[in-house]
């Protein structure tokens, strides 16, 4: 089970996964259009931390 690209529906393959002690990163690129995205596991509590971090933290994921 993959999650389906966000652009054009198709599957995804992923490239790299990030985990630390709480948060698992996913790294994913669409195998039709080439799209690269990120997924994140979390613990429901962090959530109450909001998601701007987490955000951050998603981001240089991607660009690293
Ligand atoms: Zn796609």
């Amino acid at each position: 089970m993959s999650l389906a690209c966000k652009k054009c529906g198709s599957d995804t393959t992923v490239q790299r996964t990030s985990e630390d002690k709480n948060t698992t990163i996913r790294i994913r690129k669409c195998k039709h259009c080439g799209k690269v995205q990120a997924s994140l596991e979390i613990y429901v509590d962090d959530m109450k931390n909001g998601f701007e971090y987490l955000a951050d933290k998603v981001q240089g994921e991607k660009t690293a």
